[in-house]
């Protein structure tokens, strides 16, 4: 008796409380097909994990791809070959000097100073302040790009087998990254899908394809270049058309200090929009509208212990973390293409969510922008969350495929899903029935 009536107060609660919710909220639910353009939703649906997969596992073949090796030069024509299979027949290649005397931009602060923040990863806080290292009652213990580090941190910095108390090196990962860079010229690869009403404009879709540390660079930036082919294999088919061009870089010395994209930059930035040969309808540099760099899209198991170790989970909030540069001189457009990214990955992407912040650093998005709107999409924010040792395999020998799992993967997979729906929307895309 006692319990049938209290079941009823509570089910007249419940009632209640619904009639209530209804009232502050209709809610009508808007099935996930209604919020999608079905030209977008069949590129979407194009991607798929196993090949996202396998196109990582084909760039972890050349190791650590280090700049200024033959693995690193291996690798660029093999991503070049891989791109003109996928119909992005039109690669070409920007060639620049590494090291070299001339000055990346006069205007931007020295890597790892200023608007920089405290320092690029291994050069930074990172490698003197040991994991636990106490803060006293301030807990934030650095700052990068803009972000202010809370929290618990971990050690960052590059592997060297030689450094004292190193952890020995797998034979197979020495003998694959034994050959030491050596100065010379250098090259990034690109390719172009040309727009059909606007071939004079253009995104630009980047990623790092070198990397350091004696693994496989699989992570960094093995994830972020297999990200951009995919995208680059999906618009290369023959009855996907867009009304703007979109152009597929993969840069170079990304982990030198951004000089393959500084390179590209400083050679291009004044061909932008040029037709050549006059009256061809023809433009080597399309105008650029926008760059989107990707960097590091798979590893987001939350923040260290306070014994400086991170999860072996992926945590349960992953999700993909999109930045603009608050203090760029595009930052208001930055920003607004930040949020048309966020937009397509609650309309698009299959698994995790994206978020937005105002601190890009320490990427190749970074010589664009004070150019054009410029973005980054990482697995966390780089200066507050990476910046801080969030990434146990960052530029270590345990960044090879074999790490991660398939969440890990599939986190970078609806990286891969957030921006081909954007720039398909951006660019206007369609499928010739
Ligand atoms: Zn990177």
């Amino acid at each position: 008796m006692r319990s049938t009536r209290r079941m009823v107060v509570i089910a007249g609660f419940i009632a209640v409380v619904g009639l209530i919710g209804r009232a502050q909220e209709p809610v009508t639910p808007v099935p996930a097909a209604a919020r999608q353009d079905p030209n977008i939703k069949t590129l979407v649906d194009r991607l798929d994990l196993e090949k996202y997969k396998a196109t990582i596992k084909g760039l972890t073949q050349f190791g650590d791809r280090r700049q200024g090796t033959d693995r690193n030069r291996a690798a660029i024509d093999w991503i070049e070959a891989q791109l003109k299979s996928y119909g992005c027949t039109n690669t070409e290649r920007v060639t620049y000097t590494y090291p070299s005397a001339a000055a990346s931009d006069p205007d931007a602060p020295a890597r790892g100073a200023g608007a920089g923040g405290a320092g690029r990863g291994g050069r930074g806080r990172g490698e003197t302040a040991p994991a636990g290292t106490p803060a006293g009652n301030d807990t934030r213990r650095g700052r990068e790009g803009g972000s202010t580090q809370f929290g618990e941190r971990s050690r960052t910095g590059v592997y060297q087998p030689d450094a004292p108390g190193a952890a020995p090196l797998d034979p197979r990962l020495q003998a694959l990254n034994a050959q030491p860079t050596t100065p010379g010229e250098r090259q990034d690869v690109y390719c172009t899908k040309i727009g059909t009403t606007h071939p004079e404009e253009m995104y630009i879709i980047g990623g790092h394809m070198d990397g350091h540390g004696w693994g496989e660079a699989a992570n960094d930036d093995g994830s972020g270049t297999a990200l951009v082919m995919e995208v680059a294999r999906v618009f290369s088919s023959p009855d996907v058309q867009t009304e703007r061009s979109i152009r597929f870089v993969l840069w170079n010395n990304e982990e030198t200090g951004l000089n393959g994209a500084w390179a590209y930059v400083n050679q291009r930035k004044d061909l932008q929009g040029k037709e050549n040969p006059a009256g061809s309808n023809k433009y080597p540099e399309p105008k650029w509208l926008g760059m989107i760099q990707h960097d590091m899209m798979m590893w987001d198991h939350g923040m260290p212990g306070p014994d400086g170790k991170v999860s072996p989970e992926q945590r349960r909030e992953a999700d993909v973390d999109i930045e603009f540069q608050a203090t760029s001189k595009t930052a208001d457009a930055s920003q607004k293409l930040a949020w048309a990214f966020k937009e397509a990955n609650d309309r698009y992407a299959t698994d995790y969510p994206a978020s937005v912040g105002p601190h890009m650093t320490n990427t190749d998005s970074t010589p664009f922008m004070n150019i054009v709107p410029a973005i980054s999409l990482r697995e966390n924010e780089r200066g507050m969350q990476i910046g801080a040792g969030w990434d146990p395999n960052w530029h270590q020998p345990s960044d090879v495929f074999t790490t991660y799992t398939d969440k890990d993967f599939r986190l970078g997979l609806n990286a891969t899903q957030t921006t081909l729906a954007a720039t398909a929307e951006l660019t206007g895309a369609t499928i010739k029935k």
